[in-house]
């Protein structure tokens, strides 16, 4: 008798425990629907903000084969060659091994031309290491280009909660003390 009040005494804690902790759940729900941040994805996604690196991409028609790229690349996975000379000149070759590339963006940062950008292109997956060397004259048709940079609110450039410092006036010339003997 004793084990059998013992029982249904656990059992009813158990429901009241669940009971409270649903409680708690469901006021937290209903007072901060605001914050609920899940998606049902793959049928819903998130925006990218402006400056999220996805996948690099180069636009070989505008690409002229300058090799700054290719240059700055601290783990040399960029190769690019090219043909005809000044802004006429274009590539024959561009492919990235992306499984060397850590995403630096300094290729993009130093391309002439912004041939070269990041897209906001994150679903992307290789069945095959040897997939990841992308060869870019075999993509003529250029995805669409995240926002450029002067359109990234400045505010949001150094981060959101980032005080912007003043510019420092400019500090007027000293003047000479003329010396006595003159
Ligand atoms: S993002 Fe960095 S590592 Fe990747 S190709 Fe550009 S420079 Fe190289
Ligand atoms: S820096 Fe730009 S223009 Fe120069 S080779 Fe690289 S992608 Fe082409």
């Amino acid at each position: 008798m004793h084990a059998m009040k013992r029982y249904i005494k656990d059992v009813v804690d158990g429901f009241v425990t669940v009971l409270v902790g649903m409680t708690v759940t469901g006021r937290e729900f209903m007072e901060h629907k605001e914050r609920v941040t899940t998606l049902e994805y793959p049928k819903h996604s998130k925006e990218m903000p402006p400056r999220f690196r996805g996948m690099l991409f180069n636009d070989v028609e505008k690409c002229i084969a300058c090799l700054l790229c290719a240059r700055d690349c601290p783990v040399d996975c960029i190769e690019v060659t090219g043909y005809g000379k000044g802004k006429a000149r274009r590539a024959d070759v561009f492919t990235i091994d992306f499984n060397k590339c850590m995403w630096c963006n300094l290729c993009v940062e130093v391309c002439p031309v912004e041939s070269l950008y990041m897209t906001h292109e994150y679903e992307v997956t290789f069945r095959d290491r040897r997939d990841m060397f992308v060869d870019f004259m075999l993509y003529k048709q250029a995805p669409p280009r995240p926002l450029a940079l002067e359109q990234v609110p400045e505010q949001q450039a150094v981060g959101k909660n980032a005080k912007i410092p003043e510019p420092e006036p400019e500090s007027e010339p000293v003047k000479e003390k003329p010396s006595p003997k003159e």
